[in-house]
């Protein structure tokens, strides 16, 4: 009987290990070993906004949850570049909390909240296995909901945004300006327009104006990081 204990013991320990060698059990944030998200990053990320002014003037409030360094750096690249689609939940969170901080500031007004992703390329989205913006606006709607209605619409597409990478500031908005399709319309609500990272605005603008020629108005656009 012992013996057999054992080996049952010993085989389940050895699926264990097959599981930890396919999916490395680190923090998305800090590389901390045995946890997928620790205590420390979770703590990192619910700092209250931060209100920033972009190179590219957006038309509206621009505002992120610190800077693209840290645990906000680590698990934006391990959920785009790594496959870690885990942090979109931690990550939502966080942008949950920011979007009820600006909620309770007066900075976002209405019943209800209508987060838009920044606009994606369908080549970026298949390259990430998903269009990580999006899936982290739904983790950020499942955290919200019992405090305030959020819809997740991701109305926005991007043509050709990709080729931006090492373009100047001014050739980023010039690259940027007419490349945001808006699909259809938001559902009602405030609408908050999200990105991961911010670097000169230049997406955000565009969106907003994007947006704008539709008819429809963005409160406040909000950002994991800001490059
Ligand atoms: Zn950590």
């Amino acid at each position: 009987m012992g013996i057999a204990r054992g080996t049952i013991k010993g085989i389940i320990g050895g699926v264990d290990d097959l599981v930890d060698l396919a999916v490395p059990r680190t923090c998305g944030g800090c590389g901390a070993p045995g946890v997928r998200w620790c205590g420390r990053c979770e703590a990192a990320l619910h700092d209250v906004p931060a209100r920033i002014r972009t190179t590219v003037e957006t038309g509206v409030p621009v505002w992120t949850l610190g800077r693209y360094d840290g645990a906000r750096r680590r698990a934006v690249l391990q959920l785009k570049e790594r496959g870690r689609g885990d942090l979109a939940v931690p990550l939502g969170r966080a942008v949950a909390h920011a979007v009820l901080h600006l909620r309770a500031w007066g900075e976002v007004d209405g019943a209800a909240v209508t987060l838009v992703p920044a606009p994606t390329t369908a080549w970026a989205a298949r390259r990430r296995g998903g269009d990580v913006v999006t899936a982290v606006c739904r983790s950020a709607a499942r955290t919200a909901a019992p405090v305030c209605p959020v819809a997740v619409s991701p109305v926005l597409r991007s043509v050709h945004a990709a080729v931006s990478v090492g373009l100047g500031a001014g050739a980023r908005a010039r690259n940027a300006r007419g490349t945001v399709r808006v699909r259809s319309l938001p559902a009602p609500g405030a609408v908050v327009l999200v990105d991961d990272v911010v670097t000169t605005g230049a997406t955000l603008a565009e969106s907003v104006a994007a947006l704008a020629r539709r008819g429809v108005a963005v409160a406040a656009a909000l950002t994991v990081a800001a490059a």
